[in-house]
């Protein structure tokens, strides 16, 4: 019989932090885990715990994990500053005021 291996791994660290977890309101479904496209978030090995953020740098802020979610306010998706830029449209300035 071949023999198992165990392997582990920890939280990347990174200076984001795209997504947090509301702890007192998650139930543990693992819902939001089955639909990251790049799968970033891991469960808990506690089971009914919030989900761990494996690989916070690579998430790509598609919503997909806070829209599955089915507890409004258990999981939050945090934008960074860039992606928060509002374009507005430059006003020209009249005739006589040139
Ligand atoms: S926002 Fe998208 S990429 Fe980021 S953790 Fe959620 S599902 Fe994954
Ligand atoms: S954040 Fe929402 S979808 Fe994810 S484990 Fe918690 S309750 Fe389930």
């Amino acid at each position: 019989m071949a023999k198992q291996k165990q392997f582990t791994a920890g939280v990347v660290s990174c200076s984001t932090m795209p997504i947090t977890y509301d702890s007192s309101k998650c139930i543990g479904c693992n819902r939001c885990t089955y639909v990251c496209q790049v799968d970033i978030l891991v469960p808990s090995k506690t089971k009914g715990e919030h989900p761990i953020v494996m690989y916070p740098g690579e998430c790509y802020y598609c919503g997909a994990c806070v829209m599955e979610c089915p507890v409004e306010g258990a999981i939050k998706l945090r934008h960074p500053l860039m992606n928060k830029a509002r374009f507005i449209p430059i006003i020209e300035p009249k005739e006589e005021d040139k």
